[in-house]
């Protein structure tokens, strides 16, 4: 099964996607997390993505899409895939398509994770990972158990994005709206679009989401 989550930043894209994959054995595909990595490596991609990520807008088409062509061709795909964060433009969306008809894949559905515009900045900006496993975390909403130390692993080093900030979320935001909103539409067009209450808690969205999958298998 190959699906898409949409929704903007902060709507739990990332944390539904882990849910997915560990339940399902789906390869969870992250162009976010991917760009991350390629700039810690310090690759060509990742020097050029990096000022352009800090900013909180958009890396080009280009590069996102011949990402996305590579990972998409590895084996652990074969058994299906949860896109998050791509396509974030009707040029992804479209390339996306030509790419899977040329690999003989299909997408089932694309699920909108809807939430409203106002908790998105608090979302955003209190988010904080494990170092060392990489457990996502809140300020208000999910503090480790013991504080300062991974429920999950027990480390004791967390890490924050550089652009999960207050003033970046703003420029991501009208990203999305400018350029990510539209894909509603064109999924909606094509039989395609399934959505989901964002609002929810991390389980009940979780819920929602088996339950459309269940009605897409
Ligand atoms: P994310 O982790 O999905 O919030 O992505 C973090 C940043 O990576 C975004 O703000 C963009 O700068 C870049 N990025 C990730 N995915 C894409 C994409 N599909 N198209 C363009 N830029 C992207």
């Amino acid at each position: 099964m190959n699906l898409i989550l949409l929704g903007p930043p902060g709507a739990g894209k990332g944390t539904q996607a882990k849910v997915i994959s560990d339940k399902r054995g789906l390869a969870q595909l992250s162009t976010g997390d991917m760009l991350r990595a390629a700039v810690a490596a310090g690759t060509d991609v990742g020097r050029k993505a990096k000022a352009i990520m800090d900013r909180g807008q958009l890396v080009p088409d280009q590069v996102v899409i011949e990402i996305i062509e590579q990972r998409i061709a590895k084996p652990d795909c074969r058994s299906g895939f949860i896109l998050d964060g791509f396509p974030r433009t009707l040029a992804q969306a479209a390339a996306l398509d030509a790419l899977l008809e040329a690999h003989g894949k299909k997408l089932d559905v694309v699920i909108e994770i809807r939430v409203d515009d106002g908790v998105l900045i608090e979302r955003i900006a209190g988010r904080f990972t494990c170092a060392k496993c990489g457990e996502g975390y809140h300020d208000r909403f999910k503090r480790p158990a013991r504080e300062g130390v991974c429920d999950k692993c027990g480390a004791t080093e967390f890490v924050r994005r550089a652009d999960d900030n207050a003033e970046t979320v703003k420029t991501r935001l009208i990203a999305y709206y400018r350029e990510t909103a539209p894909l509603i539409g064109y999924y909606f067009a094509k039989g395609k679009l399934e959505t989901v209450d964002g609002m929810a808690s991390i389980d009940e969205v979780g819920r929602q989401i088996e339950e459309v999958l269940g009605r897409h298998a």
